[in-house]
């Protein structure tokens, strides 16, 4: 029986520099959730601006 929890692992985001834990990754990605999602917003943004 372990008495001390482990510290959640965590992995800084190549892009906004924040040290989050895995649950904000997919799985072997280096870019946050929130930074993946702004870049496909901006991607989607950048496209409609041509209509
Ligand atoms: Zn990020």
């Amino acid at each position: 029986m372990s008495y001390a929890t482990p510290p959640a692992e965590t992995r800084q985001c190549t892009s906004c520099r924040n040290v989050l834990t895995l649950n904000f990754f997919k799985l072997d990605h280096q870019e946050c959730r929130h930074c993946e999602g702004k870049r496909l917003a901006d991607l989607i943004d950048a496209s409609s601006e041509e209509d």
